[in-house]
């Protein structure tokens, strides 16, 4: 599959010509169900989009049953940017209903399968996206993560997958799970394109009143892979993952230390409080997102006697497990004799977590940390909604502190499975995360699955 900096070079016809190429390798590979539906819009080079970004004319669903035969009215912001850049949104790719899941499992379109084995789950919640360009189907894709559903289907698939700092780019136009957290960003073949895609989405915006009023500068022409950086590695930290993932790190400090970088034994605290301090933040925010979805406003629509049954009746029809095991968590924890036991404790772990964060980077650049306890699971591993929850470990605390964070592929197991980690830097430190990153992917040579 050619690069997105090449396709920036093709003409207008070429990219015709390579766009029929891709629809019929879509159809060749619609097993994989990476994509909901391919449509594109006017000329350029095509982009894959999450089905939680909204482009406007197109039905934008968040795979949920609740929002068929929505048809969005307006373009995202991201969506603009691209169009402004020559590129244009190429299929509505699969993911977990609104964005709640690790597994691409809880779509109301059916499950994506993971291109390197196909009884693996491809990650998620933007699996669809993660698959799309392990498997050749995408040059390049936008997912959003508000967890880890960018970096974690892309180490799950092999790929390169970005979480810019919140709040430098837009979420205007993305389907909100929870707004804390959420962030839109770039899922690509290599970390080169992925500095490209990120400098053509990110920038201030009116439009949101979360986006950060300030100057961002472009990193991809000033990457630089032979900065010495000062780099920090978390031993303790790692041992709750895998084998794999253990066997991973420590070749990439190994690569990181041949490369020149300066490493630094640190450690963070116990995952646990991530994972606790998470959902009840996550869900929180969620359950008051998805009360718009009414039935009567929009969302499916049940007519009922009256307005209290249309409601209840489009939610319980409309929404699928997951997402209503989160709405009640979520009431739950923000209900009058729980909100302080549960809600505002969370906030208050929430700033431990950010704070232990600035503490580590007043002595380093950038900090190595796994993405996930294991390569992808089979299907059916994960057997309770709580092993899927413990298997965010490492990728909610970024999004509690807001950091900016690129997972990237380091290495195969045994079975041939990719294993990526993530590399996290201080808020609105893109530039030293995608230098990083550039000096790791050098050392290894990115490895594409297929
Ligand atoms: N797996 C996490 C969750 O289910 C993260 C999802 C995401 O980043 N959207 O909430």
């Amino acid at each position: 599959m050619i690069t997105l900096k090449e396709a920036l070079t093709l003409s207008s016809d070429e990219l015709e010509a390579f766009k029929n190429e891709l629809r019929k390798k879509i159809e060749e590979n619609s097993e994989i169900n990476a994509y909901i539906d391919v449509k594109s819009v006017g000329e350029g080079v095509p982009i894959a989009i999450k089905d939680n970004i909204q482009v406007k004319d197109w039905a934008v669903t968040s795979a949920s049953k609740i929002l068929q035969g929505y048809i969005a009215p307006y373009n995202a912001t991201v969506i603009e940017k691209l169009k402004s850049a020559g590129l244009t949104p190429f299929g509505r790719t699969n993911m977990d209903e609104f964005a709640m899941g690790s597994t691409t499992q809880s779509s109301c379109y059916g499950k994506t399968l993971n291109p390197c084995n196909k009884d693996c789950v491809p990650g998620g919640s933007s699996g669809g996206s993660a698959a799309a360009v392990a498997a050749g189907l995408a040059i390049a894709a936008l997912g959003s993560d508000t967890g880890g559903s960018i970096r974690q289907p892309a180490a799950f698939c092999g790929i390169v997958g970005m979480k810019p700092t919140y709040g430098r780019v837009s979420r205007y136009g993305l389907g909100a799970y929870a707004s804390s957290l959420d962030q839109i960003g770039p899922m690509t073949q290599n970390v080169e394109d992925a500095a490209i895609l990120y400098d053509i989405i990110s920038g201030y915006d009116t439009k949101d009143s979360t986006s950060a009023d300030i100057k961002t500068e472009s990193v991809a022409d000033k990457l630089n892979a032979s900065r010495k950086l000062n780099i920090a590695v978390l031993p303790k930290y790692v041992q709750n993952a895998s084998d794999d993932i253990k066997k991973a790190y420590a070749k990439a400090i190994e690569a990181l230390k041949s490369a020149g970088h300066n490493i630094i034994e640190k450690d963070l605290m116990d995952p646990k409080y991530d994972i606790s301090a998470y959902y009840i933040t996550a869900t929180a925010e969620a359950t008051t997102n998805l009360a718009r979805y009414d039935g009567i406003r929009y969302g499916h629509r049940v007519e009922g006697s009256n307005l209290q049954e249309t409601y209840i009746k489009s939610r319980s029809e409309g929404f699928g497990d997951e997402v209503k095991r989160r709405i009640m968590l979520g009431n739950f924890v923000l209900s009058s004799g729980y909100y302080d036991a549960y809600y505002v404790k969370a906030q208050k772990v929430r700033h431990l977590i950010k704070d232990e964060y600035e503490a580590v980077f007043k002595e380093v650049d950038l900090i190595l940390s796994p993405i996930a306890p294991s390569v992808a699971p089979k299907f059916g591993e994960l057997k309770k909604p709580m092993d899927m929850y413990l298997s965010d470990i490492y990728s909610i605390s970024v999004n509690l502190a807001g950091l900016p964070a690129i997972s990237l592929p380091v290495d195969k197991n045994a079975e041939g499975m990719p294993v990526g980690l993530q590399l996290i830097a201080k808020a609105f430190d893109e530039q030293t995360l995608f230098d990083g990153a550039l000096s790791l992917e050098k050392e290894f040579c990115t490895i594409l699955p297929i």
